[in-house]
């Protein structure tokens, strides 16, 4: 297996490399958890794969900036760590991204990244106004927001099956409705992201309240009353994150901010932090205000960062590929993920549990060491079975890449596959882009 690398510094160079037609993989900051970079060669060289090309998008040349109307024009490797300081610095801030701030922001488009903050303002496919991009003969296209897909019969029956999934982040399939759809969650597959503008909101001072509970594990009771009272808030409160006893204790003693339980945050708009205060926080019946403290913004949002950061390092340092779940469901559905979860966590098996709380979208890990890495495979499949039962989205926000691409299967129907080769086919015929993604999976299993 021969792997080559590549790190184009100019958009001319891009553009060389595209019209060469080398099959490649374009990557940004490589932070994706479904990408195996760390040995990308030995996972071709497993899917028989000879030669190969990573190409390496974060040296090209970068620009900003912010319109009249609060519109953040974005080109090349910016990450959202910059984006956020450029926005702050003119009042303005963005509304979602992902807690992993130094992955960049045209990637993020490509994998549909969500993140805390999708709790109060939706996901990037309703902040995004446009997408340029290079195709596979490196001719540079512009999608509209605003403009529908042209519709075929297979896209509107495309479209239905996604229907069941509209009010999840990310369905386990692309959304395919407009233009900018297309480069939306489709990890790089039709085009490299070069350029896009986005909507962004007012920077306003936000309260970081956090809330001590039991163990999940143990009664998760006072957990679900605050799930179910937060849903009419959304307006007022940005975030709802958990954090269970676990996720502490995989972090450095000094960045634990509690020694037992579970804790759950809520960033609230600060200004409206009376009317958060007296209409919900007041009026919670299983929680009192012991319970509960402020901690500055830079302290939570470091403390949330840094969980599935020494999650992941944990699992680096024991030699294992990450073992957790991106699963969202829907209100009604969250008490049953919280049990499946529960007979997770008793194997005997390391694993914590934390993310998006209010969103009913958890990350749970598995911390497992070499021994156990085919249980924590079985059990994986096994959960995916239960969350296809209750109409669950498996992976609302990490997006497929290659690691999860064995799990997929049984939520795509031969409906799904027809639109894949149709939107392949058109925008990457000789298949250069990422060739091994999800989009070919129906060629790759037959
Ligand atoms: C600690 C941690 C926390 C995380 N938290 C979140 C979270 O809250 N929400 C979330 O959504 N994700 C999260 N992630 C996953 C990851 O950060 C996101 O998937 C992110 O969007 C990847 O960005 P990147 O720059 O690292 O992309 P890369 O890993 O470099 O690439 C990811 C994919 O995007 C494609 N791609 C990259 N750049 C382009 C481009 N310019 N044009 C076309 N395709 C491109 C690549 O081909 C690849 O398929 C987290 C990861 C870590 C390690």
């Amino acid at each position: 297996m021969k792997l080559n690398k590549l790190s184009p510094k100019s958009r001319e160079e891009l553009e060389t490399h595209l019209k060469s037609k080398t099959p490649s993989f374009y990557h940004s900051s490589k932070t994706s958890t479904v990408i195996p970079y760390d040995h990308i060669e030995s996972y071709l060289e497993d899917l028989g794969v000879l030669e190969f090309t990573m190409v390496n998008l974060t040296e090209l040349p970068t620009h900003m900036e912010l319109d009249g109307e609060g519109n953040l024009t974005i080109e090349g490797p910016v990450t959202w760590q910059e984006a956020k300081a450029y926005c702050h610095s003119k009042g303005r801030d963005i509304m979602t991204s992902p807690t992993e701030e130094l992955a960049c922001i045209l990637a993020g488009f490509a994998t549909s990244a969500t993140g805390e903050r999708c709790f109060g303002f939706g996901t990037l496919r309703d902040q995004v106004i446009s997408l340029e991009y290079l195709n596979s003969k490196a001719e540079v296209h512009t999608l509209s927001s605003k403009n529908k897909l042209p519709i075929n019969k297979e896209l509107e029956e495309y479209q239905r099956s996604y229907n069941s999934f509209k009010d999840f982040k990310n369905a386990p399939f692309p959304r395919m409705e407009v233009e900018t759809d297309l480069l939306t969650g489709t990890e790089g597959q039709l085009g490299v992201i070069t350029k896009a503008i986005l909507k962004t909101t007012v920077l306003e001072d936000r309260t970081f309240i956090f809330i001590k509970l039991p163990k999940w594990e143990e009664n998760f009771s006072k957990h679900l009353e605050i799930f179910s009272k937060v849903q009419s808030f959304r307006d007022r409160i940005f975030s709802c994150e958990l954090l269970d006893s676990n996720s502490m204790a995989v972090l450095p003693e000094e960045e634990r901010i509690i020694e037992s339980g579970d804790l759950i945050f809520l960033e609230v708009r600060s200004s409206a932090f009376e009317s958060v205060y007296e209409d919900l926080i007041s009026k919670f019946e299983l929680i009192t205000d012991e319970d509960m403290f402020e901690v500055p913004a830079a302290k939570s949002h470091r403390l949330r960062m840094n969980v599935p950061r020494f999650t992941f390092e944990r699992n680096s340092r024991m030699g294992v590929v990450k073992k957790g779940t991106d699963v969202q469901v829907s209100p009604e559905k969250f008490p049953e993920l919280l049990e499946i979860y529960k007979e997770l966590s008793t194997l005997g098996i390391d694993y914590n549990l934390f993310g998006h709380f209010g969103d009913a979208h958890l990350h749970f890990n598995f911390l497992p060491d070499q021994t156990k890495v085919e249980t924590c495979q079985e059990k994986l499949e096994e959960l995916y079975r239960k969350v296809k039962s209750i109409g669950g989205s498996p992976f609302a926000e990490h997006g497929i890449g290659l690691i999860k691409q064995k799990f997929i299967a049984d939520f795509l129907d031969p409906l799904h596959y027809v639109v894949f080769d149709q939107i392949k086919n058109e925008h990457d015929p000789e298949n250069i882009l990422f060739p091994m993604g999800f989009l070919n999976l129906n060629r790759s299993i037959g």
